[in-house]
């Protein structure tokens, strides 16, 4: 064959679409009853828009970015995630100005050049949410809940909520420091992105992949121990809260995201049935990005969740889209063109009505009803052109029901409705 889906991107075709627009649909209807709106953003940015947010040292601004020259010669970079660009926007228009929370969501393609496997894509898609303005826990509790929702009504169940506070930029210090005091004597033992990581950014090293590295860090401080007060309260009430709405969670210590802009809570989703790329979605606060940005000192909180990790939990569960409500099968040029009329005027009608465009034998049209599940087929030949009468054939009943050719009448018997 001569051209292929570039390696890591996939085709998404019916009847998998469909699974794809159940879950869009419920998330939609779960964001509307948060007072969540859709904002749609570009799917390239600045690439400065990435690296300060996302950080320098991270895995997705060291590795896995899109990213070139434009004609113009500037630095674009596809989307790898959707919050930096998303605060980008909040700062460009004046978001901040209208009464807080801003509540947001977005739902498209993200971009990372990581190695192919099962569940990890070059282009993935995300259904993020963000909320913005407001530093109280009850905030974060809320979209956590939200999250939980929305993953459980579109039926995925024996999910493990993580959740951890990593602190904020007056007690990070304290912990990185007792975090190089507990590397230093070992580091020759880590890879050499961790050995460099450990000048510039020690906490990454806890986000490392290569076995020998996670060895070696068992027992590390648990940043959990070094909150300031601030941070202690707000994680305690944010346990409060969460309990308060019955999420069940559990605490991770450990759990440092792959992004640097993170404040106070973080949080992951992760499914046993994945194996080992078993984060279905994942979140948290981040307080000083807007500041960061060139906007408003505005706390943030936010989550993504990865469409292609939760599609192969719920595919089987979904039953086949249903066909046609009617099939014109006409037989003969003139017949056709009636068949063509009725078909167009059956449609704007609100019916979804086919007919076959080849002049083929009954047999094989009859065939090609039961392949796409028409609900109703009409034979339409010479005698019923000149009687104007027809017979619609229900096909899950079997049933035959008399009608003129006529469009209302038609309507009536195909909505059950005489
Ligand atoms: P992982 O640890 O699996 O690499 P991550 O921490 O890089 O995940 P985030 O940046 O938090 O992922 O993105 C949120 C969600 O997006 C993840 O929980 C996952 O479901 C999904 N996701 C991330 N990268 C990919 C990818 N390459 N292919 C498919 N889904 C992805
Ligand atoms: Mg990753």
């Amino acid at each position: 064959m001569k051209y292929k889906t570039l390696k890591g991107l996939q085709d998404i075709l019916p009847p998998d679409i469909s699974v794809w627009q159940h879950i869009e649909a419920g998330a939609r209807d779960i964001f509307k009853n948060y007072g969540f709106q859709e904002i749609r953003l570009p799917v390239m940015e600045s690439t400065d828009v990435f690296i300060r947010s996302i950080g320098e040292t991270s895995d997705i601004v060291e590795k896995e970015m899109y990213t070139f020259q434009d004609k113009g010669g500037r630095s674009v970079t596809l989307r790898p995630e959707g919050t930096a660009p998303f605060v980008r926007a909040y700062v460009e228009h004046h978001l901040y100005n209208n009464p807080a929370p801003q509540k947001y969501y977005y739902m498209g393609p993200m971009f990372r050049y990581e190695r192919p496997q099962a569940f990890r894509y070059r282009q993935f898609y995300q259904i993020g949410a963000e909320a913005m303005g407001i530093d109280d826990p009850k905030l974060d509790a809320e979209i956590i809940s939200m999250l939980a929702l929305i993953l459980g009504s579109i039926g995925l169940v024996g999910l493990n909520f993580e959740i951890t506070s990593i602190g904020c930029k007056n007690c990070r210090p304290g912990y990185r420091s007792a975090l190089k005091k507990f590397l230093n004597d070992k580091i020759d033992k880590f890879c050499k992105d961790c050995q460099r990581r450990f000048d510039i950014n020690p906490l990454r090293i806890l986000d490392c992949k290569v076995p020998s590295c996670i060895e070696s860090r068992q027992g590390s401080p648990p940043v959990l121990d070094f909150l300031c007060t601030e941070c202690e309260g707000h994680f305690k009430s944010l346990k409060k809260y969460l309990d308060i709405l019955s999420v069940s969670y559990t605490i991770n210590p450990n759990l440092v995201r792959g992004l640097d802009y993170y404040t106070k809570t973080a949080f992951e989703v992760s499914s046993e049935s994945l194996g080992s790329q078993k984060a279905v979605a994942a979140g948290g606060r981040y307080d000083s990005m807007v500041d960061e940005f060139g906007g408003p000192s505005t706390p943030g909180i936010g989550f993504a969740i990865g469409m292609e990790r939760i599609i192969p939990l719920i595919k089987d569960s979904l039953s086949e889209p249903a066909g046609p409500d009617l099939l014109f099968c006409p037989l003969g040029d003139e017949a056709a063109v009636k068949a063509f009329l009725l078909t167009g005027q059956l449609r704007a009608e609100g019916l979804w009505v086919e007919m076959n465009l080849e002049s083929t034998s009954l047999r094989s049209q009859m065939r090609k009803a039961n392949r796409i599940g028409a609900k109703n087929v009409i034979v339409l030949g010479e005698d019923e052109l000149k009687t104007g009468e027809i017979s619609i054939k229900d096909m899950v009943s079997g049933e035959q029901n008399k009608s003129l050719l006529e469009v209302n009448q038609l309507i009536k018997i195909i909505r059950k409705e005489t």
